[in-house]
């Protein structure tokens, strides 16, 4: 995971302690939002074959806030994702994150620049414990890197299964590590792809209390889910997406009264 070739440096940042345990208090416009877009996507495109998976698609994202990106099936957000991460590369558009231009990036140049993603499916190393899945994304100082793995484990109260194959957890234990695991290259910004999906409340819970403990340390997040409830809850602003296109954005409020939206889910 960590490469070898020379990169852009990364933000020195020093030492941080850990968040303080937060409270579930994730919300709209919580924390700020006036600066500069850490994410500009202009006119982006993507095209699969004979499929247009994204046309044309602008996406602000502020700092210190939650975006969301919501939109049917196959609308394109998994897509959007692996564009803005370089999994996937655009035809056409522009990516900036916090200025600089990232759409011809490898994934490994993007996330050392600051952006972390977790995926649709949950990607840990199944073979692996918990805590060897933490420190194998880790660069630098393996020590380090073990201190702070195990104290992300305790944050989430996942110490107990620290030796464990990540294999033998539950679902819901597995998208927690993959969850804490993003904060081992303490990133910027943290692009979620349906992180609710399929997890019980409890753990939806711990999820948001994560969240809001980024948030609380200045991370920016831009989800994608279907649990419209904790989206119109979570995020200061909602783009729509449909058939690849941006048919709508705003607050969620906006968003919920926007009768685009409403066909683009039950209008066919
Ligand atoms: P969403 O995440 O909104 O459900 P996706 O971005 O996964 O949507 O998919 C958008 C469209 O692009 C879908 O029709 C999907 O089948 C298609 N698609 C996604 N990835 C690929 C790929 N690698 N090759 C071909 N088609 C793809
Ligand atoms: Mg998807």
């Amino acid at each position: 995971m960590s490469g070898g070739t020379p990169v852009v440096p990364r933000e020195s940042t020093p030492e941080r302690p850990s968040p303080p345990t937060p409270l579930p208090t994730v919300g709209a416009g919580g924390h700020g939002g006036d600066g500069a877009p850490i994410l500009e996507v202009r006119g982006v495109s993507k095209r699969f074959g004979g499929l247009q998976a994204l046309n044309d698609v602008d996406l602000t994202v502020r700092p210190g806030q939650v975006t969301g990106v919501i939109g049917p099936n196959g609308s394109g957000k998994s897509t959007l994702f692996n564009v803005i991460t370089g999994v996937a590369r655009a035809d056409r558009g522009s990516i900036r994150f916090r200025g600089t231009e990232i759409a011809r990036l490898s994934p490994d140049r993007i996330n050392r620049l600051g952006l972390g993603r977790t995926f649709q499916l949950t990607r840990l190393f199944g073979q692996l414990s918990a805590f060897e899945n933490l420190v194998v994304v880790a660069r630098g100082n393996r020590a380090s890197a073990g201190t702070r793995a195990d104290e992300l484990l305790d944050l989430v109260g996942l110490r107990h299964v620290r030796d464990e194959y990540a294999a033998n957890l539950s679902y819901g234990q597995q998208k927690l590590v993959e969850f804490v695991r993003l904060m081992m290259s303490d990133p910027s910004l943290v692009l979620l792809d349906e992180p609710f999906a399929g997890v019980n409340p409890t753990m939806e819970r711990r999820l948001l209390e994560q969240m809001d403990g980024w948030l609380a340390a200045g991370k920016t997040v831009l989800v994608t889910d279907h649990e419209m409830k904790i989206m119109m809850e979570i995020c200061s602003e909602i783009v729509v997406l449909d058939h690849g296109e941006t048919i709508a954005r705003g607050t969620p409020e906006e968003v919920r009264a926007d009768p685009r939206v409403m066909e683009a889910y039950f209008g066919r």
